[in-house]
């Protein structure tokens, strides 16, 4: 079942919103050559503590607990790398994901960072994976269904020569950080069959393209948690937690409107 916000949990939620955009602010100001992934952690979860938001990765079951406040996932490393002394180098693309609730109400996002300069290739899937995420919140405005949008997604990454992850999606969030429905970054018959969704006010959805520079294909480290491309080429990875409102699409996890400025203390 999907649930639908009203408006005012929505403008709850981007309190959690707020928070989840200050700790990215705090991310990227930390990365740099020579910073370890868990510094990064580190900077993050203060922040989060300083703003009396819950973490939300911390414990989260798996074979092992997730033990960090971030997913921090270096070059080859698609999603749900666990933070650690891994020292970040020029050159490097560092993807920082990361999710609190405030009050009860979750946000959730996650940016993929450059470390120094980096190859124009690697930039260029930088560009694809955040200008995918950036198009499809601009079609939620338009389209009615999600599978619509999914396609277009599919179809924007395919023209760059690059693959969309197929073995994570996206997810509804509220209460919950994940919630009902999926949100793929792809289509397929099936799911247009049996489990797209209607695009209508109150639905608040985190839409998180991940993309591969090489093949899609990704397989699990023995950390039971990080998960890396199989032909060792970087992955990117961008997310943002969208509600559509009676006015359209609005980005929960957004820098401040002029008029939120007194909300946050970054
Ligand atoms: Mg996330
Ligand atoms: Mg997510």
């Amino acid at each position: 079942m999907v649930n639908l916000r009203s408006a005012r949990e929505i403008a709850a939620m981007r309190r959690a919103g707020l928070a989840v955009w200050g700790a990215h602010q705090t991310a990227s100001s930390v990365v740099r050559p020579g910073v370890t992934t868990a510094e990064i952690d580190q900077a993050v979860e203060a922040f989060f503590v300083s703003q009396r938001a819950v973490p939300l990765f911390k414990g989260v079951p798996g074979k092992v607990p997730f033990p960090a406040a971030c997913c921090i996932s270096v070059n080859d490393e698609v999603v749900h790398g666990i933070p650690g002394p891994r020292v970040l180098l020029a050159g490097d693309v560092v993807s920082v994901d990361t999710g609190c609730s405030v009050n009860g109400w979750c946000g959730d996002s996650a940016v993929t960072y450059p470390v120094g300069d980096i190859a124009p290739d690697v930039q260029k899937l930088l560009d694809c994976t955040s200008g995918v995420l950036a198009m499809a919140i601009q079609l939620m405005a338009s389209k009615s269904r999600w599978s619509d949008v999914a396609t277009e997604m599919a179809k924007y990454v395919r023209d760059y020569g690059f693959s969309v992850v197929e073995n994570f999606v996206g997810h509804g969030i509220g209460r919950n950080m994940h919630e009902e429905p999926q949100v793929p970054n792809f289509c397929t018959p099936a799911f247009r069959r049996n489990h797209d969704f209607e695009l209508k006010p109150g639905l608040v959805i985190a839409v998180e393209p991940m993309v591969n520079m090489g093949t899609k294909k990704v397989r699990g480290m023995p950390d039971h948690w990080t998960q890396t491309t199989v032909d060792g080429r970087p992955s990117a990875h961008f997310e943002h937690t969208v509600a559509i409102t009676e006015n359209g699409p609005i980005v929960l996890t957004s820098a401040p409107l002029a008029e939120e400025l007194s909300a946050v203390a970054v």
